[in-house]
């Protein structure tokens, strides 16, 4: 299968990195995303890779964890660190070159996110995981990758979530629920549906970055994805 993208911007949601239902690492997982990721740099495709972290911890848990809600984004924002290694040794050991680059500084561990280095190292065939979301409170890695994938000059934005697309309605609460295939931003605004957070959102739709959203655990998802297959709802202008 041939990409249609030369450079693309896959978001991972934290979730896809856990057990359906569960917490932490599901290690059988994170290798199932390299073993695609690694067919697509076979075939030269440049990829930078968002990660999120809710399979660790979300900020918006704060009042819950009773922990002040700034602090519990940095934690969030360091379980995506946790989750971008993870990802990384996935690839080395199938053979992929890759480089985890974080927007808060983990000097230890991986880069600190630079742009210009984050595309030298596209350019060179490495998978760059961008770990630490935009490295400010208050934000998401939905928004991160919308905003890297503008600034990278990624051509489409891939959303790997939990759900197989977008819906008329929440399918977790209504049976009915239809999935809808194609949407344009103006139509996702009008029938106010939810595809990802407003910042992300309006982040995609100013900049005209297409993007699709589709199933984590649907069949080599990212590789027919990444060659133009609509397999969850694709967003364009
Ligand atoms: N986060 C943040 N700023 C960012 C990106 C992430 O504060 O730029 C924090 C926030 O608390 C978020 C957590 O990191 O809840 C994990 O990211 P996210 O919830 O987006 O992960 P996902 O839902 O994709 O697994």
């Amino acid at each position: 299968m041939t990409s249609r993208y030369k450079r693309l911007l896959l978001k991972v949601s934290g979730e896809g990195f856990a057990r359906k239902g569960e917490t932490g690492l599901d290690v059988e997982r994170v290798r199932a995303l390299a073993e695609q990721l690694k067919k697509l740099t076979a075939e030269g495709v440049e990829i930078a890779c968002v990660i999120g972290g809710g399979n660790i911890l979300r900020g918006t848990q704060s009042s819950d964890l009773g922990i002040d809600r700034a602090t519990a984004d940095y934690m969030g924002m360091l379980a995506t660190v946790i989750n971008g290694l993870a990802l990384c040794d996935a690839l080395e050991a199938h053979g992929v070159p890759t480089r985890v680059l974080s927007a808060i500084e983990v000097n230890k561990v991986c880069e600190p996110f630079i742009r210009r280095r984050a595309l030298r190292h596209m350019e060179k065939g490495r998978v760059v995981v961008l770990a630490g979301g935009l490295g400010s409170p208050y934000f998401t890695t939905d928004t991160a990758a919308a905003q890297r994938a503008v600034e990278l000059g990624c051509d489409v934005l891939l959303k790997a979530t939990m759900v197989d697309g977008v819906y008329d309605s929440d399918p977790n609460e209504n049976p009915d629920a239809a999935h809808i295939p194609e949407l344009s931003f103006t139509e996702v605004l009008d029938r106010q549906l939810r595809v990802m957070d407003q910042t992300a959102f309006a982040m995609c739709r100013e900049n005209g970055l297409s993007l699709m959203v589709f199933n984590m655990e649907c069949p080599d998802g990212v590789v027919r994805a990444a060659a133009g297959e609509n397999v969850g709802t694709v967003i364009q202008n």
